[in-house]
C-alpha cells in the first residue's frame, strides 16, 4: 500500500496479487445478491472510521448499497452529495491531494493563491447551481447578474456596454445594439436574422446541425467578421474552448437557444469570489463529510474489474462495491477498463491566463470582452476577489481561450504579444509599472466536440460494463465541456443509481 492511502472504512482486500488470489474465493463466497438486499462488503471496524457511527449503523449490520464515486471533480463531488443525501453509503476515491479535479487553485509566491483558470458560468447552468446550493455555498462568495451585461473595450479604447432589457433573447439588446456606432446597420440586422433563425429552430432541426460547424453556419447566415467579433466568438470560443471551425453548430446553437436566447437573466453571467479549491476542494470536503461520504484522496484506481461486485483497485489494493460511479476524463476511464472499447478521447482544448499585477489600477469594471485584437476576455482579480492590497497593486488576468499557441509561447513572449492591444484596450497601461506576471496554462483544459462529436460522447453505461456507471463532464449530456456538464452528468449517474437500488437503511427503519 502505498503511503497515503489508509482507513478504507470497507473491508480492504490488501494487497498485490497473491493476497488477491487468496481473498477472490471468500468475496465470492461473501457474495449477496440483490435479490436478497444485503450488502455485497461486509463492514468491519477499522481505526478511526467515524463515518459509520455517524450513520448509525452498527459495524457488521445490513446497511445501504455501497457505492464507490472514483474522480473527485465537479462530477463525481455531485454524484457522491446526491447519493449520501439519499441514504446510500459512499465511498469516493480521488487521486490527487485535493477535490476539484480541474476546478482548482493553488498557491504562488507572487499572486497568492490562483484558479488554474479563471472559471465562468452563466445562469442558464441550473445544475451547477444546484450543487452549490446543496453544498451551502454563502451566496456572497458568488457573483451573478440578474441579467446579462457585457462591456466591450475596443482596441481603441471605446468602451461599450450592452445591458439586456426585459426582453428575450437578442431582442432584449435590441436598444443598445442598435445605438451600437461600431457596427454597421446591415451587420446588425444580419446577427438579428441568425438569432431569429437559431430561435425558430425545433430542437430537432439543432440536433441535425451535428455534423455541420458554427463556423459554417455563421457563413450561411451570411454573418460578417465584425459581429462574429463581436458577438459569435465571445460566446461560442469562451464556452466552447475551441475556434468556430472546430464545434459543431449542434453546440453552438443549443448553447446559444439556452442561454441568449432562452432569457436576459439565463444568459446572466456567474463568477466565483473566492479560489476554486476553497469551494470544491475545502469547503465541499465539509459538505461531503457532513454528509457521511468517506472521501479518499491520494488513493488513485488503477483497475475496474465490472461484475457484481465491482472491484477497484485502489493504490495496489483491492475493494469491492455494489456500484460504481467512474467521473474522471475519458482517457483515464479507458486506462481503467483495458479491456473495454470506450470511444476514443476526443482532441483537446488549452486555455491560457496571464495574471499581470500593476503598481495602479488599469482598469474599473470586473471584467470585459476585448475586441479588434488576441487579447479576448480581461478579467480584474482585484475586485473580483474584493482584495484591496496595501500598496495600492491591482491584478488583472487575460484569458485565453483555444490557445493552444499561446499556451506554448511563455509568459514573457506571450506579454510581449498582449501588452501594446491590451494598452489599446486600457489607455491607462502604458503610464503604468508593471510589477509581476506569471502565465498559467493547462494545456488538456476541456475536450471539444467537433462535427459529429456528439455521438461519440460516452453513454451513462456501456454494454458488458456491468455495474459501473459513467459520469464526467465527457458523457453525452449534449453540453460542452463546461462545469455544468460535469454537474449534470454526475446527478445523471447518482439517479441511475437510486433509480436501481433500494435505500435499504430506509426500508430497515420502516420494516
Ligand atoms: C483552465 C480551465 C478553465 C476552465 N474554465 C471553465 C469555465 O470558465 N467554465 C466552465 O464551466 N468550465 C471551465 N473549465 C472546465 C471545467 O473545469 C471542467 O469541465 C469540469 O471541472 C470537469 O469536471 P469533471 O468532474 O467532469 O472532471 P475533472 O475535473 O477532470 O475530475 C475528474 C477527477 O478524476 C480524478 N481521477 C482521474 N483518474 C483517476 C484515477 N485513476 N483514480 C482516482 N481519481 C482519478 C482526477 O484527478 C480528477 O480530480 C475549465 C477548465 C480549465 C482547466
Amino acid at each position: 500500500m502505498s503511503a497515503g492511502f489508509h482507513g478504507y472504512s470497507r473491508q480492504m482486500v490488501a494487497g498485490p496479487p497473491r493476497r488477491l488470489r487468496n481473498f477472490l474465493p471468500r468475496l465470492r463466497r461473501r457474495r449477496r445478491s440483490f435479490s436478497r438486499r444485503k450488502p455485497v462488503v461486509t463492514l468491519t471496524s477499522v481505526p478511526g472510521d467515524e463515518q459509520q457511527d455517524r450513520r448509525g449503523v452498527a459495524h457488521g449490520e445490513s446497511a445501504a448499497t455501497e457505492i464507490a464515486v472514483v474522480g473527485g471533480g465537479i462530477s463525481g463531488l455531485r454524484a457522491a452529495l446526491t447519493l449520501a443525501r439519499a441514504g446510500r453509503r459512499v465511498t469516493l476515491f480521488e487521486k490527487n491531494r485535493h477535490l476539484g479535479g480541474r476546478a482548482f487553485s493553488f498557491h504562488t509566491s507572487d499572486f497568492g493563491e490562483v484558479d488554474i483558470g479563471q472559471h465562468v458560468w452563466l445562469r442558464a447552468c441550473v445544475h451547477l447551481e444546484e450543487l452549490l446550493q446543496d453544498l451551502g455555498v454563502p451566496g456572497d462568495w458568488v457573483y451573478r447578474q440578474d441579467r446579462l451585461s457585457m462591456t466591450y473595450r475596443t482596441v481603441r479604447g471605446r468602451v461599450r456596454t450592452l445591458a439586456a432589457g426585459p426582453w428575450p433573447g437578442s431582442f432584449g439588446f435590441l436598444g443598445g445594439l442598435l445605438r451600437l456606432p461600431d457596427l454597421s446597420l446591415g451587420a446588425k440586422l444580419q446577427y438579428l436574422y441568425a438569432n431569429l433563425r437559431a430561435k425558430l429552430y425545433s430542437q430537432q432541426q439543432v440536433e441535425e446541425l451535428d455534423r455541420m460547424s458554427m463556423a459554417q453556419w455563421l457563413r450561411r447566415q451570411r454573418q460578417g467578421r465584425d459581429v462574429i467579433a463581436w458577438f459569435w466568438e465571445p460566446l461560442i470560443v469562451g464556452v466552447c474552448n475551441a475556434r468556430l471551425d472546430e464545434v459543431s453548430a449542434r453546440h453552438g446553437l443549443h448553447l446559444l437557444r439556452l442561454t441568449v436566447l432562452h432569457s436576459p437573466q439565463a444568459a446572466g453571467i456567474c463568477l466565483l469570489r473566492t479560489p476554486l479549491s476553497a469551494v470544491f476542494d475545502r469547503w465541499a470536503r465539509r459538505a461531503l463529510s457532513g454528509a457521511g461520504v468517506v472521501v479518499h484522496t491520494g488513493a488513485w484506481v488503477e483497475a475496474v474489474f465490472p461484475g457484481a461486485p465491482v472491484r477497484l483497485r485502489v493504490n495496489r489494493s483491492v475493494v469491492a462495491f455494489d456500484r460504481v460511479i467512474l467521473a474522471a476524463p475519458l482517457g483515464r476511464m479507458r486506462a481503467m477498463l483495458p479491456d473495454v472499447a470506450l470511444p476514443p478521447p476526443p482532441a483537446e482544448g488549452a486555455i491560457a491566463g496571464l495574471l499581470l499585477r500593476f503598481a495602479r489600477p488599469v482598469m474599473d469594471e470586473l471584467f470585459f470582452t476585448a475586441v479588434g485584437s488576441g487579447v479576448q476576455h480581461v478579467f480584474n482579480k482585484t475586485a473580483i476577489w474584493r482584495d484591496l492590497p496595501a500598496d495600492g497593486s491591482q491584478i488583472i488576468e487575460l484569458v485565453l481561450s483555444a490557445a493552444e499557441r499561446e499556451a506554448r509561447l511563455g509568459a514573457d513572449r506571450l506579454a510581449a504579444e498582449l501588452l501594446p492591444p491590451l494598452a489599446g484596450h486600457l489607455p491607462r497601461v502604458r503610464t503604468t509599472r508593471l510589477l509581476a506576471k506569471r502565465l498559467l496554462v493547462h494545456g488538456r483544459a476541456t475536450f471539444q466536440v467537433p462535427p459529429g462529436g456528439e455521438v461519440r460522447r460516452l453513454p451513462l453505461t456501456w454494454p458488458g460494463v456491468d455495474h459501473v456507471i459513467f459520469a464526467g463532464d465527457f458523457v453525452a449530456t449534449g453540453l460542452p465541456s463546461t462545469m455544468e456538464s460535469a454537474a449534470l452528468a454526475g446527478q445523471l449517474a447518482a439517479r441511475q443509481i437510486l433509480a436501481e437500488t433500494p435505500n435499504l437503511v430506509e426500508k430497515q427503519r420502516r420494516d
